[in-house]
């Protein structure tokens, strides 16, 4: 399974905007976006105007940047989103959200999506009580989703859950109770849970062309 394994902060910049791909660190003043806002690169701080292409093209390789996912397989999320029932551009989201690594980064059980990603390859997590390795799984509304027993003991997972404890807890979503690493999907995800500065419809509109 392939992956980008360049430098993230550079992909922020890229975006012009915070993808926070890098855990607390994205919230200091490290935050190499906060420090240089501006495009990398030996021209980087040139005035440039995007084409509408541009802008297109832009929004689309933020959010594939999000979440972690290379174009071949975010097209065909396109695809599957333009399927079904409803707004193309929030089943597109619906489909990344229910995505296994996401929702281990969304019950805070892992600092950033890379890392729930490499925690699930891993094989770390349990879906319904089944050992699943697959960051891409996608979950669906009465499963649970649990740290296997040998895993709750790693230091990763209690760091983790220390650090999300400020992050809001999506409304779809419900984390186990007790301090007990394990959580449950109650609905299909909802475009309001999603607070990133995300325009779906520039999405639909650049695969639309
Ligand atoms: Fe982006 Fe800043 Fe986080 Fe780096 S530290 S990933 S630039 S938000």
């Amino acid at each position: 399974m392939a992956k980008y394994t360049g430098p993230v902060c550079k992909l922020c910049r890229r975006e012009a905007a915070k993808l926070f791909l890098k855990g607390e660190r994205c919230y200091t003043d490290k935050c190499s976006f906060d420090r240089r806002p501006y495009p990398p690169g030996q021209h980087g701080q040139r005035r440039s105007k995007f084409t509408e292409y541009g802008v297109r093209l832009r929004e689309k390789q933020k959010v594939r940047r999000i979440y972690g996912v290379l174009e071949t397989q975010f097209r065909g999320y396109f695809k599957s989103a333009d399927r079904t029932k409803g707004v193309t551009g929030e089943n597109l989201l619906a489909y990344l959200e229910r995505r296994l690594d996401s929702v281990v980064f969304r019950f805070g059980f892992a600092r950033t999506r890379a890392e729930a990603r490499q925690l699930v390859l891993h094989r770390h997590f349990l879906v319904n009580g089944k050992r699943v390795n697959i960051p891409s799984f996608l979950v669906s509304p009465g499963d649970v989703i649990s740290v296997r027993e040998k895993s709750n003991a790693k230091e990763v997972f209690s760091s983790a859950v220390a650090q999300s404890s400020s992050r809001v807890m999506p409304e779809w979503i419900e984390r186990g109770t007790d301090g007990k690493l394990e959580g449950k999907i109650l609905t299909l995800p909802v475009r309001e849970a999603i607070t990133l500065p995300i325009q779906e419809q520039l999405i639909v509109e650049y695969y639309s062309r």
